[in-house]
């Protein structure tokens, strides 16, 4: 099933698949047809995503519930096979094997396949997955692709009536919980030698934009200490954001300088203008906040230090999305007895489907070991044991929340 996604791309040799065209279209058939071949009633909401549904299969005060499974199906560019789509196939097998044993779960399950995770086609992301926990922001259908195609446009060139989406939300008292197995795209897992954990939340990020104004000389004639060189000083900023991350040791705080542009970009002239991109994430949002301010405070030094004038903005924010206490506990023991060793919990430093869910209901994370913690890459890689591990943990957790809700 993996193989058969993995054949599904806007390019020959490479698997990349944005969110409604027509690769995802074809992606999100073959999934319907797995999900109505198990059993699923199946249709498509009107953000792209493919929800296949079981009733409960028995009577009790959850049978008007749903428990929510899912994972997203679009890609990055060049990506590799498992992200999103790992999680999505990981579902199915879990409720084919769980309906092979004839356990009559006291809950529906949906199993969602969403299409718009990675957020790289449009300049949005977890459209479908807001639009399912009913968080979705309308002003985002204006937001337009490289080619000047809108999210609106292309949702009804998708067969979506955006008119509708609201109607596609979930209502909190009918869902149960949202589960999702995921690549840890890390490597944590690989180190310690387990092939899967519970997730213990999704960090906190924020991304900014900062921007640099010196003023451009002769790189011959400038002495030293009369120039305003832009570029140095995005160099010292780079360091002191390095810095200010390294030396927080409890809260996971990375911080990642991954785009630069200097102006004008000659050898032989000192730079006018630099402008980065500085993005930061932790498990606790006030360490985030925190660190960011210690950067602004060493943008402001820069300023009267290095003779140039520092703009920083925020671009973007959202808070640590914690997975819910008695899930993590759920999932850590199912771990436990399926792979005979403890579970640890991990924090993910990736941006995930389950960001979104957490503002409608309880959600929690399988993490799955993947080689060299390399993904968004086509070297990405997942043993079968381990995928196989990761559905027995699927089952057992959901076979555990039954035996919860029929208490
Ligand atoms: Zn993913």
């Amino acid at each position: 099933m993996i193989d058969a996604l993995a054949a599904i791309s806007a390019e020959e040799g490479r698997v990349t698949r944005l969110y409604l065209t027509p690769e995802h279209r074809r992606a999100a058939d073959l999934v319907g047809t797995w999900m109505r071949d198990a059993g699923l009633s199946v249709r498509m909401d009107n953000a792209g995503t493919m929800r296949g549904s079981r009733p409960a299969g028995r009577p009790g005060r959850s049978a008007n519930k749903a428990l929510l499974i899912g994972s997203h199906i679009d890609t990055v560019v060049d990506a590799g096979r498992y992200d999103g789509n790992l999680g999505v196939v990981a579902g199915l097998l879990a409720l084919e094997e769980l309906a092979a044993r004839g356990v009559a779960l006291p809950f529906g399950v949906d199993l969602l396949a969403f299409g718009d995770e990675e957020g790289v086609r449009f300049p949005v992301t977890l459209t479908s997955s807001s639009v399912a926990a009913g968080i979705f922001d309308p002003k985002t259908l204006d937001a337009t692709d490289a080619d000047g195609v809108t999210l609106r446009d292309a949702l009804i060139a998708f067969g979506c009536d955006p008119a509708r989406l609201k109607d596609d939300a979930y209502v909190r008292p009918g869902v149960l919980g949202y589960l999702e197995v995921h690549i840890e795209q890390g490597p944590v897992l690989e180190r310690e030698k387990l092939p899967l954990a519970s997730v213990s939340a999704i960090a906190g990020q924020s991304r900014h934009v900062v921007r640099i104004r010196g003023e451009a000389g002769h790189a011959g004639t400038v002495p030293m200490a009369l120039r305003h060189d832009a570029l140095a000083a995005a160099a010292e900023l780079v360091l002191a954001a390095e810095a200010i991350a390294r030396r927080d040791r409890r809260n996971a705080l990375v911080a990642t300088v991954g785009q630069i542009e200097v102006r004008p970009g000659a050898p032989n002239v000192i730079a006018a203008e630099a402008r980065f991109s500085l993005d930061i994430r932790a498990a606790n949002d006030e360490a985030r906040r925190a660190a960011f301010q210690e950067f602004r405070l060493a943008a402001r030094r820069a300023d009267t230090t290095r003779h140039v004038v520092v703009g920083v903005e925020t671009v973007m924010e959202k808070p640590v999305a914690l997975c819910a206490p008695t899930l993590q506990k759920t999932i850590g023991s199912a771990i436990g007895r399926v792979t005979g060793k403890a579970a640890p919990n991990l924090m993910s430093g990736a941006g995930h489907d389950g960001q979104a869910m957490s503002q409608l209901t309880d959600f929690g994370m399988i993490f799955v070991r993947c080689r060299a913690g390399i993904s968004h890459n086509p070297r990405e890689f997942v043993t079968i044991d381990d995928m196989g591990a990761a559905v027995e943990a699927l089952v057992a957790t959901i076979e555990d929340m039954a035996a919860q809700e029929s208490r």
